[in-house]
């Protein structure tokens, strides 16, 4: 039989999609852990205090900055490698009201999303970050890093920060605060919270929280609970009209980070995301291919027959 060239490459397409197919190439939502952790953050209910800024300063005994030029309240401006956590203010026309977009003002916290699927860990090519298959925590490892930096090329969030002032850099990124939930306790800006922003549970809780505030009537008083979803403290608030969305529910395969605003996420500077994971389809094409070698065998055999077709040809 003769294996003619276009053939082969179709035969080469064919076997790409059904290796991609497999088990290990997974696409779309991934799914949490069994006690993931994370943060609601509900940017309708933050005042602006930063008091998370200094409690996350404290907790990981980062020291103070000074980066900015706009004043007393935007320094520093944003996340680096002293500040994991950060509140940013999204001003706009005479910013009067809050939680609005035309002629408002909103607050948004920055901070590690803790991917379900983290690009940064897909990337780092010495498991310096690591992705906890108990609590879901995308925790770094110093002592592993070989300081390439690649996590912060690969982070959808810009996240990860390179300490480059220092003769022994490493990368600065929120862990959760993973030291203090291995005593029982939760991450201190969630602890700090004194209006409930920040909110601390197991993710799948703190989805449905979410889901319930979306369904609220703006304008009418609520029970908010505060620090720990489950700590049975409360407070009162008015809830405010929300954008119809979680953010982190489904962006890039979901994240134990999720927010809700009252302004649009791209006017608070949250980037705008596929649901697939990045890390999920480079690493779905990459086991795929190499998936029990099925596919450079098959490639290597059709390279032969089209030599052995040629060489045939030829004499
Ligand atoms: Fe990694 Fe960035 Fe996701 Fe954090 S937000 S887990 S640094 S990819």
């Amino acid at each position: 039989m003769k294996l003619k060239r276009r053939d082969f490459l179709k035969g080469f397409a064919g076997s790409t999609l059904l290796a991609s197919a497999l088990p290990g190439s997974v696409f779309g939502k991934e799914v949490p852990p069994s006690e993931a952790v994370g943060i609601l953050y509900d940017a309708t209910l933050c005042v602006g205090c930063q008091t998370c800024m200094t409690a996350c300063k404290k907790a990981n005994k980062m020291p103070s900055e000074h980066t900015g030029s706009e004043g007393v309240w935007d320094n520093p401006v944003d996340l680096s490698s002293k500040t994991l956590n950060i509140i940013k203010k999204y001003k706009h026309g005479t910013w009067v009201t809050k939680d609005q977009e035309n002629d408002g003002y909103a607050f948004v916290k920055r901070q590690c999303m803790h991917c379900l699927k983290p690009a940064c860990a897909s990337a780092c090519p010495a498991s310096a970050l690591t992705k906890d298959s108990t609590t879901g925590i995308v925790a770094y490892n110093s002592e592993a890093c070989i300081g390439c930096r690649y996590c912060q090329v690969a982070c959808p969030f810009n996240v990860p920060k390179f300490e480059w002032d220092t003769p022994f850099p490493v990368i600065s990124k929120c862990q959760l605060c993973e030291h203090l939930i291995d005593r029982n306790d939760i991450s201190a800006c969630c602890s700090a919270c004194p209006t409930g922003a920040s909110l601390f549970g197991k993710t799948d809780k703190l989805l449905y929280e979410a889901k319930k505030r979306l369904k609220m009537t703006p304008g009418k008083y609520y029970n908010f609970p505060v620090k720990h979803l489950e700590s049975g403290q409360n407070q009162v608030h008015m809830s405010r009209q929300y954008v119809d969305t979680i953010f982190g529910e489904s962006e890039v395969g979901g994240t134990q980070v999720m927010l809700l605003s009252g302004v649009s996420f791209d006017k608070i500077g949250l980037p705008n995301l596929p649901d697939e994971s990045y890390a999920a389809l480079s690493e779905g094409i990459q086991h795929g291919l190499y998936n029990k070698m099925i596919l450079p065998t098959v490639l290597l055999a059709g390279l032969s027959l089209l030599i052995g077709s040629r060489k045939k040809r030829d004499e």
